[in-house]
């Protein structure tokens, strides 16, 4: 059997929606970034949806927009897509690593107000494989001590931790629309915010602060623009906000399915007595993003490597971002700074999740796991108890 890492699930109405955009004149940032930005903005919650180029370049421009820069610290977790970090080194600030909650993989709220200093700015909080962090929680640290909070939503669309949902409490929320993503149009991304005039500024930063978008020099009678900020070029097309119209609208649908495909191998693995990180019972719903389960450090990349041999589609989500080459040589990370991350990384294997993959594929994913993890008896004794 082959299991793919990843299907989409875009269909007919994408590719409509792609087909019916390429008849109108505009290609680039139009009618549909707006009305996906409004329409993904209802959904959420949320007053404003800026549509970008990327995830990644979301996180810069809402750094930018905090008029966040060199000099300050950035507090972060190291359990993540480098993109996190990267960001803040892109706006010229340091990133500060928080370590990791050893039962979820999320940020030690814990640990911290123990890494504020006079120059940190600001709190880059990740929600990991769909879970919220406690943003209420961390809304309280982070008013105490005057910093602003950036959430990175890119795993967290469908979720929601004591009613409240990414882009409500933050300053800003970042999400992504690649290709692996839960919503997706190839590349793209979105900041969320509450602050009107924040989103205002957002939308001139990632057209290059110009006054005027293509759109708006393009209706009505020819206006001269002005350029009053340096920004960048991170803006999304109009028949790739197209395609994500559709998917919007089953949105839920889709995170149903995940859903349940999660608690199958939830039940397998408890089973089997493997580890993966868990998803918090009360009031808390995970958008289910990524399964990852934590398997023996050791064996780790051999178990990987058999699952591939068997035709199951694995990546590994997260090794801890301060043990890349870059961050151990120019920021001077040593093993063992971040132990419970590092760790993590060094035992976590993701396994394949979305809404296409079959019941049949899901017990054949959870049977290699077990068998490989030499737990197969158990995987048995545990189907067999329902
Ligand atoms: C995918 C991802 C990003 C980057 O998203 P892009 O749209 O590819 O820039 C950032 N953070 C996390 C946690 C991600 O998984």
């Amino acid at each position: 059997m082959k299991v793919e890492f990843h299907r989409h699930s875009l269909g007919v109405d994408e590719f409509n929606a792609v087909v019916d955009t390429l008849h109108t004149i505009f290609l680039t940032t139009g009618p549909r970034c707006g009305e996906f930005e409004q329409a993904f903005a209802r959904y959420l919650g949320v007053k404003e949806v800026v549509t970008t180029s990327s995830c990644t370049a979301a996180l810069h421009l809402a750094l930018g927009a905090l008029k966040i820069g060199a000099g300050d610290e950035v507090i972060t977790t190291p359990l993540s897509f480098i993109a996190t970090a990267n960001a803040i080194l892109m706006v010229g600030a340091t990133p500060r690593f928080v370590d990791v909650d050893p039962v979820t993989g999320l940020i030690d709220l814990d640990l911290i107000e123990r890494a504020i200093t006079p120059r940190t700015k600001a709190v880059i909080p990740v929600h990991l494989y769909g879970q919220m962090v406690d943003m209420r929680r961390l809304r309280d640290i982070a008013d105490r001590h005057g910093l602003f909070i950036v959430e990175d939503a890119a795993h967290a669309i469908e979720a929601m931790r004591d009613g409240v949902r990414p882009g409500q409490l933050g300053d800003a929320a970042c999400f992504s629309f690649y290709a692996t993503k839960n919503m997706t149009c190839g590349e793209g991304g979105a900041l969320a915010t509450n602050r009107p005039e924040r989103a205002e500024l957002v939308r001139k930063l990632r057209n290059h602060g110009m006054t005027k978008s293509a759109a708006a020099r393009y209706t009505g009678r020819y206006q001269h623009w002005d350029m009053e900020h340096l920004g960048w070029k991170y803006n999304l097309t109009d028949f790739q906000a197209a395609m994500l119209m559709p998917q919007l609208g089953r949105i839920e649908e889709r995170w149903q399915r995940r859903e349940q495909i999660a608690r199958r191998y939830e039940a397998a693995f408890s089973g089997a007595g493997i580890e993966f990180p868990r998803v918090l019972p009360a009031d808390n719903k995970s958008a289910r993003h990524l399964f990852t389960i934590w398997v023996d450090e050791h064996s780790r990349d051999q178990i990987l490597g058999a699952l591939q041999d068997r035709g199951v589609g694995v990546a590994v989500n997260y090794r801890a971002i301060p043990c890349t080459a870059f961050y151990r040589t120019q920021l001077k990370y040593q093993p063992g700074d971040f132990p419970v991350a590092e760790r993590i990384g060094r035992r976590t294997i993701s396994l394949p999740l979305y809404p296409r993959l079959q019941d049949n594929e899901v017990e054949y994913v959870s049977q290699c796991v077990a068998s490989l993890c030499g737990r197969e008896e158990a995987l048995t004794a545990a189907a067999t108890r329902g």
